[in-house]
């Protein structure tokens, strides 16, 4: 490092340079994150220095925690829900089959999970020495339990059920999935990382959560539709003592034991995570995700317009499409199977899907024939 240090202004006129380099929201469109809501970074400043890690030394930062764990638990209809707050949907994932092979007595277990499945759980089975059984999808990306049936042995310790997929935001058909755990004894696991913070908020929507008798865990990621700051991830347990089965003893801090995979931990995002559900209540946040999906329709509606057909109908605000080049400077992405993807998340405004289409329609004019 530096012998010397740099002035103030030298240094973030640095910092400021090296921010600029970033991409511009404005034409972000492949990613699950978005920019915080305001609330979520005055809260978070507010407890910039505070560490989950010690709860004792920060009680009332503690009971925020706990507080946005019975919010998310009451949303996801079980009010008695336990659980923490992690780094994100990868350590809730990572946690989730930490506990059901803690919670088995198998020797040489494996989890069987949808082919749709993030790919954390690799580094999951890799760092619980499970083994991994994916299982192919249904036409319309959706795991098939029929094909789960097939996959679980007596050495199944942990299913897993999708509700919102990274990819192509399909929800599992969990309560399926959840019944067959359940005749087989397997713990189940559902990673709502995104679909989390859309379905409780959405008429008619899919299934997924504590209601489903079955359901053992739910990961949902506040960091994403939760507009909280980075990171902000939370893993919920229906059963206590399930979350008990990864105590360690932690001599030398306030609490005796602790469960989590991080020892020092930030409040700041949690305290942010938490201040969006406060401030926007369920009808502010009814109100944001009715307009994520409204933008997803539109996008949709207008990419077919110009013969660029969708893969598949999402039950959340991931859209999917035949693959195209697009103009610069739109930022998009692309699945395993090379389809287009496009997440319409909050910053992503109606205004921004519009001049998004203008830019296709132009690059495509003369071309309509040769995509439909
Ligand atoms: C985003 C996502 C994850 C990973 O979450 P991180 O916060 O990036 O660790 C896991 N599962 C699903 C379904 C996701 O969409």
């Amino acid at each position: 490092m530096r012998n010397k240090g740099v002035s103030e202004e030298e240094l973030f006129s640095f910092l400021i340079a090296r921010k600029q380099e970033d991409k511009d929201h404005q034409h972000i469109l492949s990613s699950m994150c978005t920019l915080p809501h305001p609330v979520a970074i005055r809260a978070h400043s507010l407890f910039m220095e505070t560490n989950l890690g010690d709860p004792g030394l920060f009680p009332g930062t503690a009971s925020l925690e706990q507080l946005l764990i019975r919010r998310l638990g009451t949303l996801f209809h079980h009010p008695g829900a336990c659980g923490y707050a992690t780094t994100g949907g990868t350590e809730s994932n990572i946690q989730a089959l930490r506990i059901a092979k803690a919670t088995s007595d198998i020797s040489s277990p494996n989890v069987v999970i949808p082919e749709s499945a993030h790919f954390s759980f690799k580094k999951a089975c890799d760092m619980t020495g499970l083994e991994m059984r994916g299982v192919p999808l249904d036409n319309n990306f959706r795991a098939d339990p029929d094909l789960f049936l097939e996959a679980i042995d007596s050495n199944t310790c942990c299913m897993v059920g999708i509700a919102g997929t990274t990819e192509y935001g399909m929800v599992d058909p969990i309560r399926d999935l959840a019944a067959l755990a359940r005749d087989h004894g397997i713990f189940f696991h559902v990673d709502a990382a995104f679909g989390g913070m859309v379905l409780p908020f959405l008429d008619g929507a899919p299934e997924f959560d504590f209601a489903i008798p079955g359901v053992q865990s739910i990961a949902v990621d506040p960091h994403k539709m939760g507009m909280s700051t980075i990171p902000a991830g939370c893993l919920l347990l229906r059963n206590e003592k399930d979350l008990c089965s990864l105590s360690v003893d932690t001599p030398y801090l306030t609490v005796k034991q602790e469960f989590t995979l991080s020892g020092t931990r930030p409040g700041g995002s949690v305290a942010g995570a938490l201040a969006v559900l406060e401030y926007l209540g369920y009808e502010g946040m009814a109100a944001v995700v009715r307009g994520c999906m409204g933008n997803t329709r539109r996008l949709i509606e207008g990419m077919e317009s110009f013969g660029i057909p969708r893969v598949v109908t999402p039950d959340v605000n991931v859209a999917t499409f035949k693959a195209v080049t697009i103009p610069d400077p739109w930022q998009v992405s692309f699945t395993r199977n090379g389809h287009l993807r496009i997440i319409c998340m909050p910053h992503v405004h109606a205004g921004m899907i519009e001049a998004f289409l203008q830019d296709i329609g132009e690059h495509y004019a003369e071309t309509v024939d040769s995509f439909s």
